[in-house]
């Protein structure tokens, strides 16, 4: 198979589960092989998108041959709420609702409501949030907000809208985006933060327009690395702006000072502007990686558990729900799978030779 062919049902393969016998739940907080706690699950509730950007879902792979996942495979909205409340219990505080599309999965609201009711063995309330291209906020963003949503991110590559219909393949307009981002501090979902994708040579000019469009405004924009996550967006690294080189084109025309790291495991490192007008993120998931403080885990749209953004296989905790057994089981399962993780993706490129073998999961099935 060439690189740039996908199989008809994009779906990676799944690890071999090891169910406990001893389903007693872990004693003391849970660790990976590296010491990570596991803290953050995001949870992709469609593998469908309505755009089609080309680094994440380019047209010419995800054409109208291209065959989605059928409504059968899907997780339920149950099955989601079940799984999310197995791991609060050990140890996930922040829970990020992302796809392809989120709002394109019907009655999201309803999820978001069940997952709103969740509570920490503590008592408190989840970190939950949503990371969306925007499209539908207009609509949408107050209907979220009842549900019990807190706040959002939204998806923006560019404020030249000849640049960022190219980028999002599909023609979609960047006004309708903006009045999405509008309604949704309009409904009191923020701070919202807005998260741009920076491709040398594609939209690297539109790096300083959004950093003045944004500033004033509340929103915290966030510059992230061009990713080589997938198989399908040929990526190279010559179109990777490393942040640095980022940051030296914010000041020569922003005064910047950096902040201190807020929440353990943060990916973005952050700077504000010297005169309080905001503050900016730097994600360089390529140039600096970040596995040492990587607590995230990232459930699929069929309910495959993925351990790392580069994994080639995840683990099919849909069959084990399926089989009837109990929580306690399938939280001794997640527990075990947690323990025996060593991914490290990020801090090895470039150092050791990715496996021949292994086809990474797509990005718009994993969610970012
Ligand atoms: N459709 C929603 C959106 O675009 O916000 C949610 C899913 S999307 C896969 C989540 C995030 O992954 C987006 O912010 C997107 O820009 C980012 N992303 C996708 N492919 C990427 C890549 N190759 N490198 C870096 N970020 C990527
Ligand atoms: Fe869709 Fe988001 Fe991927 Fe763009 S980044 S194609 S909006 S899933
Ligand atoms: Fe986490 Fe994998 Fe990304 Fe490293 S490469 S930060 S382990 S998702």
């Amino acid at each position: 198979m060439s690189a740039r062919e996908v199989p008809l049902v994009y779906s990676p393969p799944a690890s071999r589960l090891v169910i406990p016998a001893d389903a007693a739940p872990p004693a003391g907080p849970l660790g990976d092989t590296l010491g990570r706690p596991l803290h953050d699950l995001r949870i992709s509730v469609t593998d469908r998108c309505n755009f089609r950007c080309g680094y994440c879902m380019p047209k010419q792979v995800f054409d109208k041959h291209h065959q989605f996942l059928p409504h059968g495979d899907l997780l339920s909205f149950e099955e989601i709420t079940r799984l999310a409340r197995v791991f609060v219990g050990l140890g996930v505080e922040k829970l990020r609702i992302t796809g392809g599309e989120p709002t394109l999965r019907r009655g999201l609201e309803s999820l978001i409501g069940m997952l709103a009711e969740l509570r920490t063995p503590d008592g408190r309330a989840l970190d939950l949030t949503l990371t969306t291209n925007g499209s539908t906020l207009v609509k949408k963003a107050a209907g979220l907000r009842d549900a019990g949503l807190k706040r959002l991110t939204v998806s923006l590559d560019g404020l030249d809208d000849a640049v960022f219909q190219r980028m999002n393949d599909v023609g979609f307009p960047v006004r309708d985006v903006l009045d999405g981002i509008a309604a949704a501090q309009a409904a009191g979902l923020g701070p919202v933060k807005v998260n741009m994708v920076v491709q040398r040579g594609v939209n690297d000019d539109q790096i300083l327009p959004m950093a003045r469009h944004f500033r004033h405004t509340g929103v915290v924009l966030r510059f992230i690395e061009y990713m080589d996550v997938g198989a399908t967006n040929g990526w190279r690294m010559d179109e990777v702006l490393p942040s640095a080189e980022l940051l030296q084109r914010l000041l020569q025309r922003h005064a910047l000072e950096p902040m201190d790291p807020t929440v353990e495991g943060e990916t973005a490192e952050r700077w504000r502007y010297a005169d309080g007008s905001g503050e900016i993120g730097l994600i360089s998931s390529v140039t600096q990686a970040f596995c040492g403080g990587c607590n995230r885990a990232r459930l699929s749209t069929e309910g495959r558990l993925f351990l790392c953004l580069f994994a080639g296989a995840g683990h099919d905790l849909r069959a084990l729900l399926r089989s009837g057994v109990g929580d306690e089981q399938i939280a001794a399962t997640i527990a075990g799978i947690w323990q025996r993780r060593a991914d490290r993706y990020s801090e090895l490129r470039g150092v050791a030779a990715p496996a021949p073998d292994v086809r990474r999961v797509e990005m718009h099935y994993i969610g970012g």
